[in-house]
């Protein structure tokens, strides 16, 4: 149950190994983390929840599915990333590490020394990052990043003289939606850093439901079918006997398993910690985003919040339970590479931060405020938004408790080993029944990568 990437990648496993499938969607459309609407005005297409799919591309499981050929087209914006600072310039994470480098002045030796032998050894050191904790494959590789990725990342950045650097790894960081003071925030950044530099930050033609869309054609053309308005409220409104993959997080099965469960289960689901929830706005511009700096119109996605301190205390500010007054803001401008959004010269945006989880408070005012910081004139492009909160998003998919777009809070101990350290993370005390969200490891994001690992125990499990 569950048409996100994860329950549609659990449920092709299960049909290419013959098995017949029926996935339960509660949702009118399917696609979970990976919808498209019309939110703002008619030939305007936005982008739900996800945006921008590094880890889409580089999933080794979406990769062997020749999505291609189900319709998704990859666009790649000339740069994946770029940072504004207050002087007018932007730090630009570009596809080249020696072009990336040639940015961030007497940091540039630094960089390219952490960063190159995770680009040159990615495919080794995704084979073991993107899997449940165990032997690594590739032992040195992945403790050499252990060592770098287990640091907190104001810790890395102490690696780093210059603003620049500094700045750029905070925006990176931020993506693991925990203090930057907190262990293991470098990791998050530095993979997205390498992805970009490896396969950059692309995103599919059309929206992220395009991705879906190709995902479930891979899953008809293997007999499976996907039954969309079919909450599954409790384990016995699924078929009897079935193998039972349910991409939910722990909240939630402990609600669909009640007793069935031992109470010692029970118990470590319970202590399963979530995460500061996300504020959301969508755009429909008139206007390309107006940047100062001309960079950020080269980057498909903007990291908008000035410095490391700065964004350091927003993202300190969100966990802590306080809106930050100064938020940092994720922003991708698909339409500048992307003619498929808008209406001819008209262009999307797309942004989010981080607030407390569940606030109800509206930041609409303060993610604008920083966007016209780095872009006057902003303001003036906008023909129309749409605004969706915490409590919006949790009414849209159940998953986002209190808004935690991660499935569950991004801690230490729930970054090496989730729900709870467990030797098969997905198999549950009922037998059948698997967790098989990206509240399971690998973790968040949409890269399918859970459902696979929890669609091949429960395989292996039921030979
Ligand atoms: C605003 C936002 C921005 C994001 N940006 C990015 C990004 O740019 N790039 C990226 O890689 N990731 C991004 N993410 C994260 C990404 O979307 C998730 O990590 C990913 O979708 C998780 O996949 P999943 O399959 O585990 O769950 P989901 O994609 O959340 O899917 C779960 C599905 O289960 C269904 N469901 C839940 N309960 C029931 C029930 N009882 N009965 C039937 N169906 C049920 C839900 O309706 C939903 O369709 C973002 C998320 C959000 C919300």
């Amino acid at each position: 149950m569950g048409s996100g990437p994860n329950g549609l990648a659990a449920a092709i496993v299960l049909a290419q190994a013959g098995r017949e499938v029926a996935l339960f969607e509660a949702s009118d459309t399917p696609g979970g983390g990976m919808r498209s609407a019309e939110l703002t005005l008619p030939g305007f297409q936005h982008d739900v929840c996800s945006a921008i799919q590094p880890l889409g591309f580089a999933s080794p499981f979406f990769r062997g599915l020749d999505l291609e050929t189900h319709g998704v087209r990859w666009i790649q914006p000339e740069a994946p990333l770029a940072h504004p600072l207050d002087d007018g310039s932007a730090v630009v994470l570009e596809r080249s590490l020696t072009e990336t480098v040639s940015g961030l002045g007497s940091d540039a030796e630094t960089y390219q020394r952490l960063l190159e032998p995770l680009v040159s050894g990615w495919e080794d050191l995704a084979t073991d990052l993107l899997a449940p904790m165990r032997l690594p494959r590739h032992p040195v590789r992945f403790s050499r990043f252990g060592l770098l990725g287990l640091r907190s990342a104001r810790s890395l950045a102490g690696s780093f003289e210059g603003i620049r650097a500094r700045a750029l790894l905070a925006g990176l960081a931020g993506h693991s939606v925990i203090p930057l003071e907190m262990r293991p925030s470098a990791a998050i950044g530095l993979v997205l850093a390498s992805l970009g530099h490896v396969v950059g930050w692309p995103f599919p033609e059309g929206g992220s439901q395009r991705l879906a869309d190709g995902l479930i054609s891979v899953l008809r053309s293997l007999g499976g079918e996907i039954v969309t308005e079919r909450p599954v409220e409790a384990l016995e409104d699924l078929p009897e006997g079935a193998i039972k993959l349910l991409s939910v997080t722990p909240r939630q099965l402990l609600e669909l398993a009640g007793d069935e469960l031992p109470r010692r289960y029970r118990r470590q689901l319970s202590r399963y910690r979530y995460g500061p929830g996300v504020f959301k706005l969508d755009w429909a511009l008139s206007d390309p985003i107006p940047w100062t700096a001309a960079d950020c119109s080269r980057a498909g996605t903007v990291h908008v919040g000035g410095t490391f301190e700065e964004i350091a205390e927003a993202e300190r500010q969100a966990w802590e339970g306080l809106a930050p007054e100064r938020p940092f803001v994720l922003l991708a401008q698909q339409s500048l590479f992307d003619r498929t959004r808008a209406p001819a010269g008209r262009h999307t945006g797309w942004a989010y931060c981080h607030v407390p989880h569940g606030s109800d408070r509206d930041m609409t005012e303060r993610i604008e405020s920083q966007i016209e910081r780095f872009a006057p004139g902003f303001r003036d492009c906008i023909l129309a938004k749409s605004a969706l909160g915490p409590a919006g998003l949790n009414a849209l998919n159940a998953n986002l408790i209190g808004g935690d777009i991660a499935g569950g809070a991004n801690t230490l101990r729930q970054t090496l080993a989730r729900p709870f350290p467990k030797r098969d993370p997905y198999a549950t005390p009922i037998p059948g029944v698997y967790l098989c969200s990206s509240s399971t490891p690998p973790g968040g994001g949409v890269h399918g990568m859970c459902g696979y690992h929890a669609a091949r125990s429960a395989l292996g499990r039921s030979r």
